[in-house]
C-alpha cells in the first residue's frame, strides 16, 4: 500500500467509527434549556409587583427561524438537558465526519490521477 491509499484506508476507517458513534447516539433535541421569569396573570401579584416574577424552565427551540418554548416540568429538567447535550454531541461527531469527507475529496481524485497516469504508461 502506497502513502495515498494509507491515507485513504485511514480515513476511511475514521469514518466508520464516526458512524458507529452516531448510530448508538441516544435520544436528542436540538435546542437549549432556559429559565424565564415571566408575569403571571393576576392583577395583584407581590411577585411579580417587586419584579421578581415566576421563574420556570423551558426548552427553547428553532422552528422555521422562530423561537419556540416548551415549558418543561422539574422532573423533566435533566432528561431535556441530557437531550440538548446529546444533539451537540451528535453535531460533533457530524461535523468531524464532514472533515473526514473534505480530505477524502481531497485524496481520492489525486489518488485516481495516479492511477491513471500509471495505467497510461
Ligand atoms: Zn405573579
Amino acid at each position: 500500500m502506497n502513502e495515498a491509499d494509507r491515507a485513504v484506508a485511514e480515513l476511511v476507517k475514521r469514518r466508520f467509527l464516526l458512524w458507529r458513534d452516531v448510530v448508538q447516539a441516544g435520544d436528542f433535541v436540538r435546542g437549549s434549556v432556559v429559565i424565564l421569569r415571566r408575569p403571571c396573570v393576576r392583577k395583584t401579584c407581590g411577585r411579580c409587583a417587586s419584579g421578581e416574577k415566576h421563574p420556570a424552565t423551558y426548552l427553547s427551540i428553532k422552528v422555521k427561524g422562530k423561537t419556540r418554548l416548551v415549558y418543561l416540568p422539574k422532573a423533566w429538567v435533566a432528561q431535556a438537558k441530557g437531550w440538548t447535550a446529546e444533539w451537540r454531541r451528535l453535531e460533533g461527531l457530524l461535523g468531524q465526519m464532514s472533515l473526514v469527507n473534505v480530505e477524502l475529496l481531497r485524496l481520492l481524485p489525486k489518488r485516481e490521477a495516479k492511477r491513471q497516469r500509471k495505467e497510461r504508461r
